[in-house]
């Protein structure tokens, strides 16, 4: 058997070796390494893909998050909604701007923000919210931009889980991850769905004001060189990783459904099972499984996880620690207890091996290692 990794980049890069490097080798031979065609050309494909007006690239999904809240004009003391349990980079940004991060519980089966919970934190100074798609599913988007028109805030969706993701809405419309709200904002570092070979990021937008606002704040504030309206940061996709990114994005629904096909091997071996509750798939939402992520209620999640680490089975803990509870973002807002449902999911989730290179021998191996050892610790528990 092929040793299981959590991420098989080199297996993923070895099937499409002779497209990538044909790919790089005409950046290499251009010399055009900042701005070449193929970030142009990169960022039209994805506009096509997703079905949206305006794709701007940028140097990472951080930046992504970072230029965004820039270009909404937001002003210190601001405040921006957040998931409790999340990546760092979404809450992150935020405070750096000066802008207040207003952390928020998450739903306990979809592991996302809702509009019920987001209206209870919606004050006077809220200005935007954060639906973070995470894991490769879609927030329930519609409820929540119908909240978020009814209080006149901004919606910034983080995708950066969930590139390809589409929701459908009540009267039928479908909808890529993104492009939904009033920017989306996606990454590109290599583990994610579409990742490149270094790091990358993008915004999407339908509004073209927008858009030419987070286009000049990405390149320094100018639309003309050395003619700067505002303050901006430098941020590129370089044009190496542009290329990379036009060859994959071709493969980006393949990958999905690989995905898809792993997940869905692991839901047919854990359903039923005491103690191991599968990710919850939304009626309105694909999920392109970035993560498949249990829940395990009565099998200890750290003792399982090390005994997988034996068996050489790698299995990951996104996150370990809610937003609430870094030290980074101390305050005396929050404490412990505060979001029970974030709290508990940071002691009980344990994300699978899942990726575009996964056979059924290796999907075999890691669902029998689980569920022997759940039955066991059931037994004595
Ligand atoms: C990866 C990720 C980011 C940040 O992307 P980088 O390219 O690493 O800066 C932001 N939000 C979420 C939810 C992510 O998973």
């Amino acid at each position: 058997m092929k040793q299981i990794q959590m991420v098989d980049l080199k297996g993923q890069y070895e099937r499409i070796k002779q497209e990538i490097d044909l790919a790089i080798v005409e950046c290499l031979d251009s010399a055009a390494f900042i701005n070449g065609p193929q970030v142009n050309e990169f960022r039209q494909k994805l506009e096509e893909y997703l079905s949206v007006k305006h794709v701007i690239t940028c140097g990472n999904g951080t930046d992504a998050l970072q230029i965004a809240m820039m270009a909404l004009n937001f002003k210190p003391g601001d405040e921006i909604i957040v998931p409790a349990f999340t990546y760092v980079a979404t809450a992150e940004v935020i405070a750096l701007l000066g802008l207040t991060p207003v952390m928020v519980e998450v739903d306990p089966e979809t592991f996302n923000v809702t509009a019920p919970i987001i209206e209870k934190a919606i004050t006077n100074k809220t200005k935007a919210v954060v639906p973070v798609h995470l894991f490769g599913q879609c927030c329930d988007m519609e409820p929540i931009l119908n909240l978020a028109k009814h209080h006149d805030i901004h919606v910034i969706e983080d995708t950066a889980q969930a590139l390809g993701a589409l929701y459908t809405f009540s009267d039928g419309t479908v909808k890529s991850a993104g492009t939904m709200g009033d920017i989306g904002c996606t990454s590109f570092f290599p583990s994610k769905n579409l990742g490149c070979y270094g790091d990358g990021g993008a915004l999407f937008t339908n509004d073209t004001k927008l858009g030419e606002r987070i286009r000049m704040i990405a390149n320094h504030g100018q639309a003309k060189k050395y003619h700067h309206e505002m303050l901006g940061v430098n941020s590129r996709l370089d044009t190496l990783q542009a290329a990379i990114l036009k060859v994959k994005l071709y493969k980006l629904d393949e990958y999905a459904a690989a995905r898809n096909k792993a997940a869905n091997y692991y839901d047919a071996v854990f359903n039923g099972v005491d103690g191991i509750k599968m990710p919850k798939r939304q009626y309105n939402s694909t999920h392109v499984f970035h993560q498949y992520t249990l829940l395990l209620d009565g099998v200890d999640r750290d003792s399982l996880k090390n005994y997988l680490e034996e068996k050489g089975i790698p299995a990951m803990v996104y996150y370990p620690i809610p937003l609430h509870l870094q030290k980074a973002f101390e305050t005396d807002r929050y404490g412990e207890g505060d979001f029970p449902v974030s709290e508990k999911l940071c002691k009980q989730v344990l994300s699978l091996p899942i990726h575009t290179e996964l056979d059924e021998e290796q999907l075999a191996y890691i669902t029998q290692n689980i569920i022997s050892y759940a039955i066991k610790q059931r037994q004595y528990a």
